[in-house]
């Protein structure tokens, strides 16, 4: 069996290593010529996300390029704690990883390479067709390719997602502008891998101290319309500065002061997320990650999802005795676990963009309810999540009788 993965950012090469492990060939095509998307910006890996990748052996590399990262402290407006989140695994065996994107990107495609996989670059997927007995990709420059099946791993902008449902919706706005940066220098009194968030007056903004004395940052700034393509990015990183300065300017917390310092200020685009994608799949054809369900990236786990959905598929593909059964198993496994943690994200940042009566309601709530939410029993599966590589989906996930 032969498959074609459609995206080399994140979901696309795991998805490939998954399906390597589970005997099956898969070749990634990804549309840019090169180099990793996304320069600039980090994230968390959760620690179930690295424990999908340790399924595959192929948790080290990812591991290894960041550093733990095991709360985040809530404060207020004013400087008053609202809380602790804990974003490692309960039994503290695995802790969730901050690395920069371009750094996770690179660890999963170098480590898909190491193990012999084609990762095609310049191959932008424009059009797929389920031929009965298989599947025809073909690309902006012309090429074809032939394969059993196709997996679109393309991300919040996907191809595959339309190709399947040419009614399927777009990605929504979630109200909020992302922007990071990294600053040296200003010394600030969080212990080391702990992020700390605070609810400004007019933003939201977190910070992270490296190991190595870094302070890794970012802002969500609200705006209700969304902006043009480009508008963000157009905006520059010296009047971003003096915007979020006095953004910031009345907030507790070090925000203005590491940002006025930023060695790096990077505008990461308005925040998008994709929440109810009615049609996962259609024939030989199924998206995964992204371009199946975004969560918008104050959730901290696209990444992690993503990853864990490519060894679940692969799985699925393993032990079902045909595709269409294999991808079933794989969306019924999948959709209640990745929508609920989709609906988590958009209910916080409606906390981030509160105005000043939700604000005053949020500060008075939050320290009652977050405790109780933040180390319950959802984040416990959230974060806590486990796949057992040996374990068979069963018929009732979906797709028939198990391969014997
Ligand atoms: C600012 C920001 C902060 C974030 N923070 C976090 C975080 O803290 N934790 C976390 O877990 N996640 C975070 N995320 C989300 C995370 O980056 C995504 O969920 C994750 O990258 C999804 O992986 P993916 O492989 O599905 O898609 P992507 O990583 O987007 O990869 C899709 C790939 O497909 C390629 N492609 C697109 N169209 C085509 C086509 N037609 N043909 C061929 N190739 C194509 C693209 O070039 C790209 O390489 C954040 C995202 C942003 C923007």
């Amino acid at each position: 069996m032969k498959a074609l993965i459609i995206g080399g950012g994140i979901a696309g090469p795991v998805a490939a290593m998954a399906l390597r492990q589970a005997g099956i060939d898969a070749v990634v095509h990804e549309a840019h010529a090169g180099g990793a998307d996304g320069v600039g910006v980090f994230l968390t890996l959760g620690s179930n996300g690295i424990d999908a990748l340790r399924v595959i052996g192929a948790d080290a590399p990812a591991v290894a390029a960041g550093f733990p990262t095991k709360a985040i402290d809530m404060v207020s407006t004013t400087g008053k704690a609202l809380g602790q989140v804990r974003t490692s695994r309960p039994d503290g065996d695995i802790a969730s990883r901050t690395l920069k994107r371009a750094d996770l990107y690179g660890a999963v495609r170098d480590e898909a390479l190491r193990r012999g996989i084609r990762i095609e670059h310049g191959k932008r997927l424009v059009d797929a067709q389920d031929t009965g007995d298989g599947v025809r990709a073909v690309f902006a420059d012309g090429s074809e390719e032939y394969g059993d099946l196709l997996i679109g791993c393309d991300g919040l902008h996907s191809t595959v997602r339309t190709l399947i449902d040419p009614e399927a919706p777009a990605p929504a706005y979630s109200g909020l502008i992302g922007l990071g940066g990294y600053t040296r220098g200003v010394p600030v009194d969080t212990e080391p891998g702990s992020y700390q968030m605070v609810f400004g007056r007019r933003a939201f903004f977190g910070h992270v101290l490296a190991p190595d004395g870094e302070v890794w940052w970012f802002a969500n700034v609200p705006r209700r319309d969304e902006p043009a393509r480009g508008e963000v990015e157009g905006i520059g990183p010296e009047e971003w500065r003096h915007r979020l300065t006095e953004l910031f300017a009345e907030d507790a917390g070090p925000a203005a002061e590491l940002i006025r310092a930023s060695q790096e200020i990077t505008p990461a685009g308005p925040m998008h997320a994709m929440l109810g994608v009615p049609a996962w799949r259609r024939g030989r054809m199924v998206v995964i990650g992204d371009a199946a369900h975004a969560p918008s990236p104050t959730s901290g786990q696209g990444a992690s999802l993503s990853i864990e959905d490519a060894v679940e598929l692969a799985k699925a593909l393993r032990d079902l005795p045909t595709i269409e059964g294999a991808f079933a198993a794989y969306e019924a496994l999948r959709r209640p676990r990745v929508e609920r943690i989709v609906k988590q994200a958009a209910r916080a940042n409606n906390n981030k963009a509160a105005g000043p009566a939700g604000r005053i309601l949020r500060d008075l709530l939050m320290p009652l309810l977050l405790p109780r939410l933040a180390n319950g029993e959802q984040m416990r599966q959230t974060y806590g999540h486990h796949i057992d590589w040996a374990a068979s989906p069963t018929a009732a996930e979906g797709g028939g009788p198990a391969r014997t």
